[in-house]
Formats: structure tokens, sequence, C-alpha cells
């Protein structure tokens, strides 16, 4: 089995991963999450009893602002996002699967990486009281 030798944050929008195999990828952050295989985003399921349905990513602050990534034992990654989710816990082979099904071309991430450096909206209020 192939495992990451290395993940790395890009910038806020990517993540990098290179494997034991020589295969490397980059993805969007905002994909990982949406393949969070936690319970509450993919629903609760024993045979055919549903417990509780799918949740999809709802828009909020912080839901695709990654804040850490911790390694568990030498098979997963348990990601914590900045709006507080933190029950998504990425297998090697799920992790493997996700960067694989998202791997972005480099004209793609130079786009993603360029779009970033223009938007320099600097944001000011003054509050005249
Ligand atoms: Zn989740």
């Amino acid at each position: 089995m192939t495992n990451p030798l290395e993940v790395k944050k890009v910038n806020e929008f990517l993540l990098f991963t290179k494997w034991s195999d020589g295969f490397e990828s980059t993805i969007k952050l905002e994909d990982l999450r949406k393949d969070c295989p936690c319970a509450e985003c993919t629903g609760e399921k024993i045979g055919d009893i549903i417990y509780s349905k799918p949740k999809p990513v709802r828009f909020e602050p912080g839901v695709y602002e990654i804040k850490e990534l911790t390694p568990i034992g030498n098979y997963a990654i348990a990601a914590k996002w900045a709006n507080g989710h933190d029950t998504g816990i990425y297998t090697w082979e799920l992790l493997r699967k996700i960067f694989d099904k998202y791997s972005l071309t480099q004209s793609e991430i130079n786009e993603i990486t360029s779009t970033k450096k223009k938007d320099k909206r600097n944001i000011n209020l003054n509050v005249i009281s």
C-alpha cells in the first residue's frame, strides 16, 4: 500500500501531497472538505436502517479553511476546519482516491494562485461615532 510522504498546504485554497509510489497531486481544500467521510457528512446507515441523512456542506465562514491536519497512527489524518468541523478522518486509501479524483493541472493551479494574488481587496471601515 502506498502512503503519503508529504502533505502540504500550498496556500489558503490548495493542498499538495507526495506519495511513496511517486504520485504527486494538488487539490482544492474545498474538494477535500466536500468528501469528508464522517458520519455527519455522509449519514449513518447500518444495513437498511438509516439513522441520519447526509448533511450537505453549508456555506459559512471558515468552512473550506483548514486549521489542522493531524496524523493518526500510520494510516490516516484527521482534518480540523476553521468552522470547527473536526470529525473527518481520511485514511490513506481514501485520501489517495480524493487526490486522484480532484487532481488539478498545473494551469489550474496557476490560475487559482494568480486569482488569489489579484484579489487585494482591503476592507476598511471608518466608524464615526
Ligand atoms: Zn464531516
